[in-house]
């Protein structure tokens, strides 16, 4: 083993041998048996040498037995030993180098009896010093500049697994197969320059298993200035660098969601608005709400003071910023004036609520007008509003196809008060016929009145007074007519059948998925566009796919198909077929069909086909039933039209 380079007493050393195997009582007798033969040598035999002196050698044994009162005890036995055989074989001042050994004999055992003394504290305090090193929770130990082990506390076995007479003498960075994520050279070069080094390494202990130890290296150089011993102080972080690794993921998945979330993120800042909110004075009797209605610049500046930390890709999407540009730094940037609802977000935050949503419109970067979903999440304890998420959702696609529900469900209503009207042009005439005829008959009355000699004035005016009751009445009827015919007469555009059934079905999906029925189109690529009215032509196709569902609605057993088929038909026409796996209609009932009113459900008003047929043959075509249709999944029903494909109208 190397020359121990900290304190003397180290564990492999230890200043006082451990209890129970304690040498002091054979080494006692041994001292007390040797000061026994010095002291009959001494003064009972003729030799003239300092035989005295050897009482040293006493001493020296009594310090490895005995503590220091036993020390003293024996350096005292020792001198009035010495002086005792000086007084047995010599008298006093008989001869001067008699007493002289005599006293140098004397000032040997006291000087070294004070050397042992000395020794022996300062080892007990080293002792004491080593056994701090033992009670620290960190593995130290201490090696020479060349790696050698020379201290191993308690801890170090603890964490490495090796014992400290294990590892004594051997090589503690290849014991450990210690890497040096910064370099073993720069390190040492480090430690030699600077007398210390402090940094992460990574060991192996005896099981195999690598640890992470944050590491400090002192250097201890001699009074030459030369590298005595190294200081190693090693902290075990393994846990905490998998317990950071976990969550640097954590955060690296969060961060992935951040910036790829469909939904836009958003991370203000709003501790000035709490702290705001929170100091406006209560027991005024007056309502936040109140209050923030006639301090309109409070919530402006509000506005300003909420600050964007962070925003995802998805945001920068939806205010049309480039990946570059900056998003703006304040929430006020992406509201308009009087914006509604961040008002009622810090109603919501006054009352306590952890999250709030609701539907607003923002400004994107150009100023134009976004629609979007919000929820805001407030944090549920005082800390915590510099990092408020929002999450927004653009929703400018769902309004337009809102908007565009609306409009073409109010055109399908007029449309079908149009074609109604077809319908009941026989039953308005009528009424328009019977007042007529009545006007006639009267007037006529009224004549042959006249007529007499001499006239009848009395029934004269009583027809004239019928005459001008029926013509009021039919004056009555024909406005009905205008105002159910208030709108323009509908357009006639190029149509794209496949467009216009793609529209169709849109309409129609919810009750073909309440009624587990499956689509087939099937769209012949050569079929031209058609002229007609978009509104109408979509009717006839929903009316006749409703029938068609709900014609399946009892069929079990058997895939419900609900098939629409466009193909030309002839040169002039294209044919579209609406057909159905359903069960199918009754020779009897198919003369019938399209009279109007014939229905045979519960609920049915029987006019859908008759319109449908109307529609047809107001834009050229024909509409007709085909038996059963052309696939045999079931028998089914199928419906035909055909639209002419030159512009012109039929009648
Ligand atoms: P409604 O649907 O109000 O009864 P319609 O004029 O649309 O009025 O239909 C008239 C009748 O024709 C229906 O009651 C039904 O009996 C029959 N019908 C229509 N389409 C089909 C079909 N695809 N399969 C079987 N029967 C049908």
């Amino acid at each position: 083993m190397d020359a121990p380079v900290v304190a003397a007493p180290s564990p492999f050393r230890p200043a006082a041998p451990p209890e129970g195997r304690r040498p002091g009582g054979i080494l006692g007798i041994v001292a007390l048996g040797l000061a026994l033969v010095i002291f009959l040598v001494d003064a009972f035999t003729p030799l003239e040498g300092a035989v005295a002196v050897l009482y040293v050698v006493v001493v020296l044994i009594a310090a490895r037995a005995f503590q220091r009162n036993g020390v003293i005890l024996t350096a005292s036995g020792c001198l009035i030993l010495t002086a005792v055989a000086y007084f047995l074989s010599h008298r006093l001042f008989d001869s001067d180098s008699a007493l002289l050994r005599a006293l140098v004999s004397l000032a040997a055992i006291a000087i070294s009896a004070l050397l042992v003394l000395r020794n022996q504290s300062a080892a007990r305090i080293l002792a004491e010093q080593a056994e701090l090193l033992e009670l620290t929770h960190d593995p130290i130990f201490v090696r020479t500049p060349t790696d050698t082990v020379t201290f191993w506390n308690r801890a170090a076995e603890d964490l490495y697994g090796w014992r400290r007479d294990e590892v004594r003498g051997r090589n503690v960075h290849v014991l450990l197969r210690t890497a040096f994520p910064d370099g073993e050279a720069a390190i040492r070069d480090a430690l030699m320059r600077n007398g210390r080094w402090e940094g992460e390494l990574v060991q192996t202990v005896r099981s195999g298993a690598r640890v992470v130890v944050e590491s400090r290296w002192s250097l201890q150089r001699n009074a030459d200035g030369q590298p005595l011993a190294v200081l190693e102080t090693n902290t075990d972080i393994t846990e905490r660098k998998r317990a950071h690794a976990a969550l640097a993921e954590s955060e690296r998945r969060y961060r992935t969601i951040f910036d790829t979330a469909r939904v836009a993120i958003l991370q203000q800042d709003w501790r000035q608005v709490k702290a705001v909110i929170d100091a406006v004075p209560r027991d005024s009797g007056m309502s936040l709400g109140t209050y923030l209605d006639d301090h309109p610049e409070v919530v402006r500046d509000l506005r300003r003071s909420v600050t964007i930390v962070d925003a995802n890709a998805e945001l920068r999407r939806l205010i049309g910023a480039d990946t570059g540009a900056a998003a703006p730094q304040s929430l006020d940037a992406f509201l308009f004036e009087d914006e509604p609802t961040f008002v009622e977000s810090l109603l919501a935050l006054a009352r306590g609520e952890t999250f709030f949503e609701g539907e607003t419109v923002i400004r994107s970067l150009s100023g134009e007008r976004v629609p979007i979903l919000f929820g805001i999440t407030f944090p549920s304890h005082a800390d915590g509003f510099e990092c408020v998420l929002v999450f927004a959702l653009d929703i400018t696609e769902r309004k337009q196809a809102q908007e565009a529900l609306l409009a073409l469900q109010s055109e399908l209503a007029h449309t079908a008060r149009v074609t109604t009207l077809g319908e009941l042009t026989a039953s308005i005439a009528h009424e328009v016929n019977q007042p007529l005829a009545a006007i006639v008959t009267n007037g006529e009355a009224a004549l042959r009145w006249l007529k007499r000699s001499p006239p009848d004035l009395g029934e004269v005016s009583a027809a004239v007074t019928r005459v001008v009751a029926s013509g009021t009445r039919a004056g009555e009827i024909v406005s009905r007519i205008r105002t159910f015919l208030a709108k323009a007469p509908p357009p006639r555009d190029w149509l794209d059948l496949r467009e216009m059934i793609g529209e169709a079905v849109l309409l129609v999906e919810r009750e073909m998925v309440r009624h587990d029925v499956r689509l087939v189109r099937d769209v012949a690529a050569d079929v031209t566009p058609v002229h007609g009215d978009r509104v109408q032509l979509q009717q006839v196709l929903i009316n006749l796919m409703v029938n068609a569902i709900q014609a399946m609605a009892t069929v079990i057993g058997r895939p419900r198909l609900l098939i629409i088929r466009v193909a030309p038909d002839g040169t002039e026409h294209v044919r579209v077929t609406v057909a159905d796996s359903g069960r199918g209609i009754a020779a009897e009932a198919v003369e019938r069909i399209f009279q109007p009113f014939f229905t045979t459900k519960a609920d049915g008003m029987g006019m859908g086909l008759a319109i449908c047929r109307s529609i047809v043959e107001a834009h050229g075509g024909r509409l007709w039933i085909g038996g059963h249709h052309d696939r045999d999944d079931g028998p089914g029903a199928a419906f035909h039209f055909t639209i002419p494909m030159t512009a012109e109208r039929g009648s």
